[in-house]
């Protein structure tokens, strides 16, 4: 596997900390140990998170092809969007972004608060579309460019997540090789990865740079899109289009894909009472915090899967904390009362 072939444009601090989540898991009865590596705390770019590892190998893209405006989109709250705006802050470039109302949430502050608010600080030009979640490449998006072109701009196009672009796995391949040099420092092998998956990168790019040791198949992904099938294909394409960027010698197939699709109810956006449980036990034993949209599914899935004796005794399990929390403000009457 060659990775480094890629020019890779700094924008997170370094290596992420792991830190073993020592109270959840004697909590959870002791037979499973848990560790946290937190992509959460990855940058000083406003409250980082997941899509700055992938935004670091399409950064030299943008660059050589002497773009000035960053051009995505996301929901009202993605994360991704953010972190996306606080890149062209950084790197002195405008961005333009498409807001679409992915989630059905009536929270009175819910377009004012979190994510979109820092957007805005940033300078970011936002325009907001009435249309409801997909994960897909979008009508709007492709207007925006052109409305950046007619300006006399030199867009550049981040796809939703940072996902569906030729260079969008690469950053997770990263990650896996990341963890194994974290591995050979802490003396042991984690058994499994536990990752949220909605728009694929993230995980496609691990199921890469895993494979690359025999381990594809030991991370656990949870659906939190509620469109599954649209998810699947989306992680196997990126997954294989990565590993052959990558020359990693094999191809992804179906058999390397755990996407469990049992945490994503009621829909993408929208915590279930379980996911709220969950992100109340892991805030108040460990002081980590996990938001309704993402991270707060995985935590579910990852307590339900203790629960139900999914991890042999004494495994070793990795939780891949990929950010969000800054869209809990957008919830604020959901947790009115804690
Ligand atoms: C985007 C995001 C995810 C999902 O990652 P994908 O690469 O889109 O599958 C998970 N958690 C958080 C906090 C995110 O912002």
């Amino acid at each position: 596997m060659n990775l480094a072939q890629y020019e890779r444009y700094p924008l997170t601090f370094g290596p992420t900390a792991i830190e073993p989540l020592t109270r959840l898991s004697d909590h959870l009865g002791g037979d499973v140990h848990l560790f946290a590596k937190r992509e959460d705390c990855n940058s000083g770019l406003a409250f980082g998170g997941n899509k700055l590892r992938k935004l670091e190998y399409i950064v030299p893209d943008a660059l050589a092809q002497g773009a000035d405006t960053l051009v995505t989109i996301g929901g009202v709250q993605s994360n991704h969007t953010r972190q996306v705006a606080a890149v062209a802050a950084k790197l002195g470039m405008k961005c333009h972004l498409v807001q679409e109302s992915w989630v059905p949430f009536p929270d009175a502050v819910y377009d004012r608060v979190g994510n979109i608010l820092m957007s805005r600080l940033m300078g970011a030009e936002i325009e907001m579309v009435d249309v409801g979640f997909d994960i897909g490449i979008r009508e709007s998006w492709e207007a925006a460019l052109t409305s950046v072109r007619d300006r006399g701009g030199k867009p550049y196009a981040i796809p939703a997540g940072a996902s569906v672009h030729p260079l969008g796995g690469l950053g997770f391949v990263g990650f896996a090789e990341e963890v194994r040099a974290q591995e050979a420092t802490l003396g042991f092998q984690f058994d499994f990865v536990v990752v949220c998956t909605v728009t694929g990168s993230t995980h496609a790019g691990m199921l890469v740079g895993f494979a690359d040791d025999g381990r594809a198949d030991r991370v656990i992904g949870i659906d939190a899109s509620g469109t599954l099938e649209q998810t699947r294909r989306q992680v196997l394409q990126i997954a294989s289009d990565t590993a052959e960027k990558v020359e990693l010698g094999r191809g992804i197939t179906e058999g390397d894909l755990t996407l469990l699709p049992d945490y994503a109810y009621p829909a993408y956006g929208v915590p279930s009472e379980e996911t709220n449980d969950a992100i109340r036990l892991c805030a108040q034993l460990e002081g980590m915090m996990t938001d309704p949209v993402y991270e707060g599914k995985s935590m579910q899935g990852l307590i339900d899967l203790i629960r139900k004796g999914f991890f042999p005794k004494g495994s070793r399990v990795l939780y891949a904390h990929l950010g969000g929390v800054p869209a809990i403000n957008a919830y604020s009457y959901l947790y009115r009362n804690g």
